[in-house]
């Protein structure tokens, strides 16, 4: 990942960043896999990793181009990355009652 016209080591900035977006890749998948050890891959709570939806730790893609939330942390309207209201309100009944009821 070098800047037009560079040919040595990364820039500081760079290098920064390439770390900060592989920390935030990590733990963002990271809690998309804790999903599925509560959720499985339920369609009904979301978890059944949609490649449609963005900005949320419960969509289904990793392509950064799609979904850069994934690395950067935020939406495309700066939003930062959050469960959508159906998969966190499962998660949130699965941890209160062992079921991801979503009449609850
Ligand atoms: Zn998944």
């Amino acid at each position: 990942m070098r800047g037009q016209g560079e040919t040595g080591t990364l820039s500081p900035y760079l290098l920064a960043k390439v770390l900060w977006s592989t920390g935030e890749g990590i733990g963002n998948t990271a809690a998309h896999e804790v999903g599925h050890q509560f959720l499985g891959k339920s369609l009904a709570c979301g978890m059944n990793d949609d490649t449609g939806k963005v900005d949320v730790y419960d969509g289904g893609s990793a392509d950064g181009g799609k979904d850069p939330s994934v690395y950067t942390g935020l939406g495309p309207g700066g939003q930062p990355i959050h469960w959508s209201s159906n998969t966190g309100k499962c998660l949130f009944n699965m941890m209160l009652w062992g079921k991801p009821d979503l009449t609850k």
